[in-house]
């Protein structure tokens, strides 16, 4: 399969992104950019145990890569001025694994466990009583035999984030505290990421510049920052001391990101869809095969975005284009065959369709 990571615009990590990512990271909230709401949340969240002199609630992170969910954590431990243990779900492999770090750590400690999706069943019932009574039953021995010594954990504020808040079971997510829902930023609130990294990064850059970057960064501040390397790349290799509208577009048409974000694979799909399957409706798999693609790449790496952003449409009978899909690789839509607005070829979609 090809992976969603060798994408300029793929909201996933990269290992190269760390060291930059670390270097542009806000330290503070006042430094977060956008989120209003969740930000005046955390505020008063952390204002209260400060003022309780205790450790603050368990708080869940929740939304797409690359909106700020680890920031956050580090935010809140910084804030708190607390020490920071940072795992994910598939590191734990084994309960063992969760309670060795639990009964390690410090009074008051944060504990940020990515991708709390993921973390194996027995893991995830571990930390039910951890998290409610600061306690792991130890289990010693084998068999009939065998006996939970309990075990007394410090105070620690549990920092969980995940992509996919809907599979948390109940019981898990019920034990949070707080659970903070991130969303795609604004154009404004993206231009603002780009133009605080450019400023750390001691570049010098013009708003049409950055307005251009901000334009195809999907939202997402990971794609925004990313986009401006490259931007900064190319102007650095063609000689430019600032960054100008025109490196911009020039870099990233150079990587196929084109002026709403889209990439190569975005384009080929909503291109085979229009140009061979006339708009749809058609199966997943038909279309994955009509642009060389694994159907699960089609599916997990540019149908969220188009889906989105109303570019295509998942409907009972198959994919379909939307109207602005149509405009978007150059064609005029079908005059609507059936009833009501959202309809092209006779199928029915809501819009905007689900990102799940
Ligand atoms: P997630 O954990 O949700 O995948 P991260 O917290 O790692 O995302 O964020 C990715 C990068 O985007 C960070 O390195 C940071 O530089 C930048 N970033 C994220 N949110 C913001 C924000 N609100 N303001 C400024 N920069 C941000």
């Amino acid at each position: 399969m090809a992976t969603d990571d060798a994408r300029e615009v793929s909201p996933a990590p990269r290992i190269e992104d760390s060291a930059a990512e670390n270097a542009l990271r806000p330290h503070s909230l006042s430094e977060f950019i956008g989120q209003e709401r969740v930000r005046s949340q955390i505020d008063v969240l952390l204002t209260a145990a400060r003022h309780r002199k205790s450790p603050a609630d368990h708080i869940l992170l929740s939304g797409p890569p690359g909106l700020g969910k680890t920031t956050l954590a580090l935010i809140l431990a910084s804030e708190m001025e607390a020490p920071i243990r940072i795992t994910s779900g598939p590191a734990i492999t084994h309960a063992g694994d969760l309670a060795a770090i639990l009964s390690s750590l410090m009074e008051g400690e944060i504990l940020f466990l990515d991708e709390i999706h993921r973390l194996p069943r027995p893991a995830e019932e571990l930390l039910y009583l951890a998290m409610e009574d600061f306690r792991v039953d130890v289990v010693v021995g084998k068999g009939p035999g065998a006996t939970a010594i309990p075990l007394q954990l410090p105070h620690f504020t549990l920092v969980g984030a995940t992509t996919r808040a809907g599979l948390l079971p109940s019981p898990l997510r019920d034990r949070f505290g707080f659970t903070a829902h991130l969303d795609f930023y604004d154009e404004n609130e993206i231009a603002e990421v780009i133009r605080r990294s450019a400023a750390l990064l001691g570049l010098e850059i013009q708003m049409q510049a950055i307005s251009e970057i901000a334009g195809r960064s999907r939202g997402t501040p990971r794609i925004a920052n990313r986009l401006l390397r490259r931007v900064r790349d190319y102007a650095q290799v063609h000689g430019s001391q600032i960054l100008k509208h025109s490196d911009a577009t020039a870099a990233l048409s150079m990587y196929e990101v084109d002026e709403l974000g889209l990439d190569r694979l975005d384009r080929a799909v909503l291109l085979a869809l229009v140009e061979r399957f006339n708009g749809g409706p058609v199966g997943l798999s038909t279309l994955a095969i009509a642009v060389g693609e694994e159907s699960e790449t089609v599916e997990s790496v540019a149908e969220p975005f188009l889906v989105r952003n109303g570019f295509m449409a998942r409907t009972p009978r198959g994919r379909v284009a939307t109207a602005q899909g149509w405009r978007h690789v150059g064609h005029e839509p079908p005059a609507a065959n059936s009833t009501g607005p959202n309809a092209i070829n006779g199928v029915l979609f809501d819009m905007p369709a689900s990102d799940a």
